[in-house]
């Protein structure tokens, strides 16, 4: 990856709170994310390391799910109008007005939990943090994200989604025709839970 942000620095804050099992680290991540071609591209890299360096293995999960979050914040914001970020207890999503975030989470946590029964020793779930699902309203803002990560990308033209491996694994989609969408990210979602084996695509896609 290419990194031109000149001098990186990060703010880690802690916010104890009353109860002490409830402190939580934060890393802010706004200087890793770069803006190209109008929309924010995370340095992975950059980021994997300050979150190895500074934070302890309890509290990874939590600062990469804020990470995420982060950089879920920033991309609504570069789309504009119409888009939103919703959360439930396993994934992150921008999703566009029109597409019901919750109707859409339910659904993937739905996907998950087959997944983890129907490939018990095989699939898994291994994003850092929580797992993330970046839905575009139309084909060419998806084309456009797909263009800012130059290889290692398993497109589906047909479904018009894609599972991201640069970096941290995550998936792309078109979709405002919910029923559509539905079949996208079930097919998407074994790519995310099976990419931890590294296996060649056209497995995965035998096995999607
Ligand atoms: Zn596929």
């Amino acid at each position: 990856m290419l990194f031109n942000n000149g001098t990186i620095t990060f703010r880690l804050a802690t916010n104890r709170r009353r109860n002490e099992t409830m402190t939580a680290t934060r890393l802010d991540i706004s200087d890793h994310l770069t803006l190209v071609d109008g929309l924010p591209k995370p340095e992975w890299d950059a980021i994997a390391g300050r979150i190895e360096e500074g934070i302890g293995p309890d509290e990874r999960f939590a600062v990469w799910t804020g990470a995420i979050r982060q950089w879920m914040n920033r991309m609504r914001s570069a789309l504009g109008e119409g888009y939103d970020v919703a959360e439930s207890e396993h994934f992150l999503a921008t999703l566009p007005d029109g597409v019901p975030g919750d109707v859409v989470l339910r659904f993937a946590e739905k996907c998950r939990i087959r997944m983890l029964e129907v490939l018990p020793d095989i699939g898994a779930f291994s994003a850092p943090g929580k797992e993330a699902l970046l839905l575009f309203r139309d084909r060419a803002t998806c084309d456009k994200y797909l263009s800012l990560w130059s290889s290692d990308a398993d497109t589906d033209r047909f479904l018009g989604g894609a599972h991201v491996r640069e970096g941290y694994p995550h998936v792309a989609a078109t979709g405002l025709n919910y029923d559509h969408l539905e079949d996208t990210l079930a097919h998407e979602l074994i790519h995310l839970s099976l990419c931890h084996l590294r296996l060649p695509l056209w497995i995965e896609e035998g096995l999607s």
